[in-house]
């Protein structure tokens, strides 16, 4: 049984980035089209609510900060991958987004002059993070769900997972979806899409990713056709929380917090001597394994050896103002108070820089097809993302992409032609996999065989030999995969299917994610080898693509587009 259900425009993600591309739509489109937002969880629990830190912007151009400051600032953070045109134009528009959500009525810190106050993240020049204590990512979901729930003309879908992207002759068709709550399957036909599924951090075990982030929209473009753009740089946070995981956000460093070692020196003193603890993600995370390595670290559980982050001189009210969720998590789960201890923490995965690539619109190879937020590759990150600009992208690109789907979908005049057999084949696939999944393997493990082998062989260093058994590791669980038991054969809430079809994606990603770095014989941003320690830019200053086929990723390359900046020696 399946039921079929058509709409103008389908937002694949309720997150910030799907969000923000929704109300845009509805604005652009003012009623002509009608709007569906599908998200596999409620909406105020995608992944966006858990950010902390803050959202970069230009708000002081009479203080000394400027378009071209931040922009330099994230192409050098990038390590120069990001494309420069695509930068240019994100650093002038995100200060309009801040003052959009401020009038939509999000709750900004602020200043004594009731101006919206900024707090300095790592590798910016200028304090440009706009906040809202250290709960920016709630505040900011909250104020655009709000904003939603007045227009007309879009209808929510929560708790759908969706399963495929239909694509046939090159051109879109639609969605297959499960109502979670039913079990049944559903058809969503549209003229346009905009993909905001979030990022893929689940492919380790170690992270501060929540268990929902699982690449599902990269997994399904990939499979589509659409390539997959510099999937190898993932980024590591300094500052997880050992043993959870848990972001303590760069903020911490931002108020002005240290890290020290075992010896209490501050040790980024030598790795970064002007910018210390606020220089950027990937060099501050390299910076604590090397220290964790010369044995100047502490032990750890299960090998999770760590630094401490010391906020103890920023004193009991900057704390409880600034960092309140700080706090509260430090003594939840690990019974530290951060007002007089020092917090264990070490380099933890975070974020997927690269994606679904888009051009500079958010567009895909596919008409009719956009992404946006974290399951892009606009490319501004490049090699390695600087805090709180990925809030600020997901408002940027959601903006972008909204308005332009919102323009494709009310031009097009018919939904695109519909062959049912198409929609039913996947259908079949999923059913058969809920039914006849009767092997000997069990899912769970598999997956945690694949986070083990990716923290294991695809962290903060990398060499030959480690990716080269992590593609073997991944491809064997890729084989045992078609022997694995989904025990709950029931129809509705099916955790068990889910988990199912999310670990196949994720095995897809963590392919082009290790086959990608075996392949880019240097270290640039977030990937570092051991083997090939130095930036080369003669051979590898260009973007990789992965194209599916059934034998595994097909790679090609592509230029970056450098409009002001060459590449220079990164000091920080
Ligand atoms: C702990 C933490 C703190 C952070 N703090 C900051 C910060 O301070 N500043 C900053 O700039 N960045 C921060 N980041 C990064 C930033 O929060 C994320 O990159 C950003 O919020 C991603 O938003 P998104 O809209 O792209 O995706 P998400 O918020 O992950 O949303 C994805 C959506 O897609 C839906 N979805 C996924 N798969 C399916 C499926 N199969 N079917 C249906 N729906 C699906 C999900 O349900 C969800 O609604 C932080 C990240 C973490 C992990």
């Amino acid at each position: 049984m399946h039921e079929i259900i058509s709409h103008d425009l389908v937002i694949f993600g309720a997150g910030l980035a799907g969000i923000r591309a929704a109300i845009e739509a509805a604005r652009e489109a003012k009623g002509d089209i009608d709007i569906a937002v599908v998200t596999k969880n409620q909406m105020m629990r995608a992944h966006s609510v858990a950010a902390e830190g803050g959202t970069a912007a230009v708000m002081r151009m009479d203080k000394g900060d400027s378009y071209e400051l931040h922009a330099w600032d994230t192409v050098k953070g990038s390590d120069f991958l990001a494309d420069q045109d695509v930068v240019d134009r994100f650093v002038r528009i995100i200060p309009d987004e801040i003052l959009q959500l401020d009038h939509w009525g999000i709750p900004w810190t602020r200043l004594d002059d009731g101006k919206i106050a900024q707090r300095p993240f790592g590798g910016h020049s200028y304090p440009r993070a706009v906040l809202a204590a250290d709960k920016t990512g709630f505040f900011e979901l909250q104020t655009l769900y709000d904003t939603l729930t007045k227009y007309e003309h879009v209808t929510h879908y929560n708790e759908f997972f969706i399963t495929a992207i239909i694509v046939e002759g090159g051109e879109f068709r639609g969605l297959t979806a499960i109502n979670m709550t039913t079990g049944k399957f559903v058809f969503i036909r549209a003229k346009g899409l905009i993909i905001a599924s979030g990022g893929g951090g689940t492919l380790f075990g170690f992270t501060t990713y929540s268990q929902t982030v699982t690449g599902d929209g990269m997994a399904l473009a990939y499979r589509a056709g659409l390539p997959l753009e510099d999937m190898e740089f993932l980024q590591f946070h300094p500052t997880g929380l050992v043993p959870s995981g848990i972001l303590m956000t760069e903020a911490c460093r931002g108020e002005g917090g240290y890290l020290l070692n075992n010896k209490g020196e501050r040790f980024m003193e030598q790795y970064a001597p002007e910018k210390k603890e606020l220089a950027p993600r990937d060099m501050v995370s390299r910076s604590e394994i090397m220290e964790i390595e010369k044995g100047n670290g502490f032990k750890g559980p299960n090998g999770l050896d760590y630094i401490h982050l010391d906020l103890r001189h920023l004193g009991a009210d900057k704390i409880n103002d600034r960092l309140p969720l700080i706090r509260e998590v430090c003594l939840e789960y690990n019974d530290i108070d951060p007002i007089h201890e020092p917090i264990p923490c070490r380099p933890v995965a975070h974020y997927s820089m690269g994606g679904v690539e888009t051009d500079i619109d958010g567009a895909t190879r596919i008409p009719g097809i956009w992404v946006a937020g974290e399951a892009a590759c606009v490319s501004l990150h490049g090699a390695n993302r600087l805090g709180s600009n990925s809030t600020a992208e997901c408002l940027v690109w959601g903006k972008i992409t909204g308005a332009l789907a919102a323009q494709y979908c009310k031009k097009v005049s018919t939904l695109p032609a519909f062959s049912e057999q198409t929609f039913i084949k996947e259908q079949q696939r999923v059913l058969d996999l809920l039914r006849n999944s009767n092997g000997t393997e069990n899912l769970y493990q598999l997956r945690r065989e694949l986070r083990t082998c990716m923290d294991m062989n695809m962290g903060v260093f990398r060499n030959k030999d480690g990716m080269e058994e992590a593609l073997k590791i991944v491809r064997e669980l890729q084989v045992r995969y078609k022997n694995i038991q989904v025990q709950d054969k029931a129809l509705a809430y099916n955790t068990n299917l889910i988990h199912a079809l999310e670990l196949q994606n994720l095995l897809d990603l963590a392919e082009v994610t290790v086959t990608g770095g075996l392949v880019r014989t240097e270290s640039r941003g977030a990937h570092a080898r051991r083997d090939f320690a130095v930036r080369d830019d003669e051979n590898w200053l260009k973007h990789t693509l992965a194209f599916y086929s059934a034998k595994g990723p097909e790679l090609s390359y592509k230029p970056v587009n450098i409009t002001t900046w060459k590449p220079v020696e990164r000091k920080y």
